[in-house]
């Protein structure tokens, strides 16, 4: 496959090697495993709100379906590749297998920028995307769900294209996860991601007998995950002193607002101009002097370039793919724990899992059962990685890989040999 230097596939791909080597896969499975499945490119041109014709790039891959069928967001950025999408799919593959849901990888893309279109404008486009898309997404074959530029309204205007040109109220079964609570969504998925990755920073607090309440914090992404975050380890006493997104940065050491901070995003779009605080260049965040540092923005962001300004002893990826495998290598080296994404950032995936069963049983789980089984997985899974990674003196990510890979590994080979 081709890829280019520090890029999103690049890091999958050299992280299943790794892992396959470790389990001592043979060639012919890693080629199996590492398919992907189906790739599908494609071009479509609706008629925008003013009358222009537009020629979009999509893609949707499903990487691995040996556990069930694929899961994984919608992408739309104006940089998205297919190569992205692969990489996301496979990443994808490995966290549903770890958090033990039955799914496999899949992932799609929209080449377009959700910040500078108008809202009926992103409406044309995710209707374009479901009529071009729909005979490769459904209950047992992939199910979207909200990931970077995407939201539960474009969630829901999938379901609605859906059961239009099916000529139903409801879509037989759940072809989307993330929806509105009223259009059959699961209350609490929008903070799932994010409290997840509070409640693996919290766990891993609580082994290596830090204090939660006592760190500083510094988040890059202030989106969906990011602003999650802050506001739940702020709940638990930590100070969040920077946070970062495309706008620019913001720092505060004696803690941000993240109430006000909010208020001040929806306003204006972004952390820049957040008086209460000082403006730090958006790249700075990494080599803020704190204990946890929180990527929850793009992939490939700690690179060679900047691992060696990180401060933080505790690293924990919200975000899909952020360190490069050079950059790893070296956080390994300084002994920096990471949270490796496949763990960290599963909350979202595994509240999905909880939305797809909720919409076959036609019945509403409450917030307090859905965080009490969020919270209970997350720690379980956390604990079997973390003490592999002890056990046999390894990083937690090469843990969650081992774990993961070896799942799917052990689903191919009880499927056997089609036909
Ligand atoms: P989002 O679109 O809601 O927010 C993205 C945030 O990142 C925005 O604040 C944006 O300004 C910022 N950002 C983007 N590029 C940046 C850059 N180069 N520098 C600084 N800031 C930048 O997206 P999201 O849903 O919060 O997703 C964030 C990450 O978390 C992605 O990697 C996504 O794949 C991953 N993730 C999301 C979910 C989910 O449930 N939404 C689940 C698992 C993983």
């Amino acid at each position: 496959m081709k890829q280019s230097t520090d890029s999103i596939l690049q890091t999958s791909l050299h992280n299943f090697n790794q892992a396959a080597e470790r389990l001592g896969l043979d060639e012919a499975m890693r080629q199996k495993i590492l398919g992907p499945n189906e790739k599908i490119e494609f071009k479509t041109g609706p008629v925008m709100p003013d009358g222009e014709v537009v020629n979009l790039s999509m893609f949707i891959v499903r990487h691995n379906d040996a556990l069930g069928p694929s899961k994984g967001g919608i992408r739309m950025t104006p940089e998205v590749t297919c190569d992205d999408i692969t990489g996301l799919a496979m990443e994808m593959t490995w966290k549903t297998s770890l958090i033990s849901v039955p799914f496999g990888g899949g992932k799609s893309g929209i080449c377009a920028d959700p910040a500078e279109i108008s809202a009926d404008a992103k409406e044309v486009i995710i209707r374009a995307f479901t009529r071009a898309a729909h005979r490769h997404i459904g209950p047992e074959i992939y199910i979207p769900a909200p990931d970077m530029g995407t939201n539960e309204l474009d969630m829901a205007h999938i379901r609605d294209c859906i059961s239009y040109s099916e000529g139903t109220s409801i879509t037989k079964g759940c072809f989307v996860t993330g929806k509105p609570v009223i259009l059959g969504g699961i209350v609490g998925r929008r903070q799932a991601t994010g409290k997840g990755v509070v409640y693996t920073i919290g766990v891993l607090c609580e082994k290596v007998g830090l204090d939660i309440s006592k760190m500083r914090v510094a988040i890059q992404g202030f989106g969906n995950v990011g602003s999650v975050v802050a506001y739940e380890i702020a709940k638990q006493g930590a100070k969040v002193i920077a946070i970062a997104d495309l706008s620019g940065g913001v720092v505060n050491t004696n803690g941000l607002d993240i109430k006000e901070l909010s208020e001040h995003v929806l306003e204006a779009g972004g952390v820049k101009g957040f008086n209460k605080a000082e403006v730090i260049d958006k790249d700075d965040i990494f080599g803020i002097d704190c204990d946890v540092l929180i990527p929850a923005a793009a992939g490939s962001q700690i690179t060679i370039e900047n691992v060696e300004d990180i401060k933080a002893k505790i690293i924990a990826e919200g975000a899909n793919a952020p360190t490069t495998p050079q950059a790893d290598e070296i956080l390994r080296r300084r002994d920096i724990a990471v949270i490796p994404d496949i763990l960290c950032n599963a909350g979202g995936v595994f509240v999905s899992y909880l939305e797809y069963t909720q919409e076959t049983q036609r019945e509403q789980m409450t917030l307090e059962q859905v965080e009490q089984r969020l919270a209970d997985r997350m720690s379980r899974r956390f604990n079997e990685v973390y003490d592999l990674a002890d056990r046999e003196q390894i990083t937690m990510r090469e843990a969650a890989m081992n774990i993961a890979v070896n799942r799917v590994v052990e689903a191919t080979i009880a499927r056997g040999l089609l036909p």
